[in-house]
């Protein structure tokens, strides 16, 4: 039997979750957050080079929106990119006033016109970020957190979420916000912790909500060789240089992180050079590199690309909201069009702040919950179709060495038509829906590359989009 609903079930405890959980709470809202394991155990704290957002005296919001757009490939969905960048100065000034010790100058990352990246230490923004919002979250009344507490799937009746399954039972909620972060470690090399395998892009389209932008799988190109270890675009932006076995530069190392990476793979193999730029500015950082076996102040050290963020998701609109009244999604599971066919750097934390925020906002205006609802879940155990006749045993997710390694081969920084064919046949849910999608994009454009078709085309301005009952439809979002 389930206990009596709260205002707001937010499942997952990153940037966008905490974001969405202290944003309803300060409002009174009874908050429950849920984590598949522990709480700090996300990508946001792994987030290194910072937060973008036009706080400089030399920027504006307009120049930051010119950038999100060039980068995304005529993709963006504009009324989502001026949100993102009018209210991104406003979510950073917050975060300065709860704490966070940003560093006294702003960064320049690729992509970027101008430096307006804030970090702290350089390379720990993440960890500074969640640790003073989870800090927050712990001792705020309204919040609650529930740890490896994984959510199978959604509590659909009557059309409306009325909250999520998990194995321990049903979690009712008046309303309930995705913010599971995104699939990038169903890809073999990837950036994010192992349990970011797409459960949101799961259990959403299980229940019925659209999904979108699957294809859109961002890598990037600058991974410590061999390990999960990201070096920041920040290197970059200070000066550091990528060399290929020649010891020569192959590539403009501030182009975007699409171009840098399929240059990587052009060249198989190629070193990132740290050692003429002020490495104090990353002390973290430095430490890793060297646990790892490299000295940066003497020797390049390898690098190769690795799946990184997952711009498709389930789609929203400007408030989170999607299809399924009740049922919203903030931060790297939603699929607001923000990052078109190409995130630009640091965007995707702000995205959390931001979006969290609106989510929760309008999440506390969704009508009452039925008062302790006694009927069992009917909907979305994972990874069954969407609208199951019958309720299935709910079970979770997981993915063997060898689904990640085919994900990595067949869908990876360049594909190949016969390759995703073969992927769309994948038990898995999220795999087999982004081969679908990268087939149905016979084109390339931003972080989705088809050796077949290296080119972009007009026909394909718009977003892939999969409704239930629908084929996937190319929609154009203003
Ligand atoms: C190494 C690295 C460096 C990065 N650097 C930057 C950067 O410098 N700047 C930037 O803007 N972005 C950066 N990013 C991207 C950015 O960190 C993420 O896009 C963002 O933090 C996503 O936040 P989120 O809140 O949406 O999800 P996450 O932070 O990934 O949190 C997901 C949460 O959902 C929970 N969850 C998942 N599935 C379930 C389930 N089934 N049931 C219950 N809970 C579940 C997880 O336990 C976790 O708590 C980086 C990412 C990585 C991995």
């Amino acid at each position: 039997m389930s206990e009596a609903p709260c205002d707001l079930l937010v499942v997952g405890a990153g940037a966008a979750g905490l974001t969405a959980a202290l944003t309803a709470a300060e409002r009174g809202a009874r908050v429950l957050v849920l984590t598949k394991g522990h709480a700090p155990d996300s990508s946001s704290m792994h987030a290194q080079g910072g937060i973008a957002g036009a706080v400089g005296d030399d920027d504006t919001a307009a120049l930051h929106a010119v950038d999100t757009e060039r980068a995304g490939r005529e993709l963006c969905r504009p009324s989502a990119v001026k949100v993102l960048t009018e209210e991104g100065p406003e979510r950073v000034r917050e975060l300065v006033a709860l704490g966070v010790p940003f560093d006294p100058e702003l960064s320049l990352e690729g992509g970027h016109s101008r430096r307006r990246v804030s970090s702290v230490e350089g390379a720990a923004t993440g960890w500074a970020v969640t640790s003073v919002l989870g800090r927050l979250a712990a001792r705020t009344e309204g919040i609650a957190t529930r740890e490896a507490t994984t959510a199978l799937g959604l509590w659909i009746d009557g059309g409306r979420c009325l909250g999520v399954v998990t194995p321990g039972g049903p979690i009712a909620a008046r309303a309930t916000i995705l913010a599971m972060g995104g699939a990038a470690a169903l890809w073999a090399r990837s950036t994010n912790p192992v349990g970011q395998i797409g459960d949101a892009i799961a259990i959403a389209h299980a229940a019925g909500a659209a999904v979108a932008d699957l294809e859109f799988m961002q890598f990037h190109p600058t991974v410590l060789a061999g390990s999960r270890l990201l070096l920041t675009e920040a290197l970059r932006g200070d000066g550091a240089t990528l060399l290929d076995a020649n010891g020569d530069r192959f590539v403009d190392e501030l182009a975007p992180r699409d171009e840098v990476a399929r240059a990587i793979v052009r060249k198989g193999r190629a070193w990132l050079d740290l050692r003429a730029i002020d490495r104090s500015r990353f002390p973290g950082l430095m430490v890793e590199i060297e646990k790892a076996g490299f000295d940066p102040a003497t020797e390049p050290i390898p690098v190769s690309p690795a799946a990184h963020y997952t711009i498709g998701g389930v789609v929203t609109d400007l408030v989170g909201r999607t299809d399924i009244p009740g049922l919203f999604a903030a931060g790297e599971s939603a699929a607001t069009g923000v990052h078109g066919a190409n995130r630009l750097a640091s965007n995707s934390l702000l995205e959390c702040l931001v979006f969290g925020r609106r989510a929760a906002l309008a999440a506390l205006d969704e009508p009452a919950a039925p008062v302790r609802p006694e009927t069992p879940p009917l909907s979305a155990a994972t990874p069954v179709a969407a609208h199951p006749a019958a309720p299935a045993p709910p079970r979770e997710r997981t993915a063997s060495q060898e689904l990640r390694e085919q994900v990595w081969r067949e869908a990876g920084v360049m594909r190949d038509p016969a390759d995703l064919a073969d992927l769309a046949g994948s038990p898995d849910v999220v795999a087999a829906l982004v081969a679908r999608f990268a087939l149905a994009r016979s084109e390339s454009r931003g972080v989705h590359y088809r050796i077949d078709a290296p080119t972009a085309d007009p026909a394909f301005e718009g977003h892939f989009v999969l409704r239930p009952g629908q084929d996937l439809k190319l929609e154009h979002w203003t």
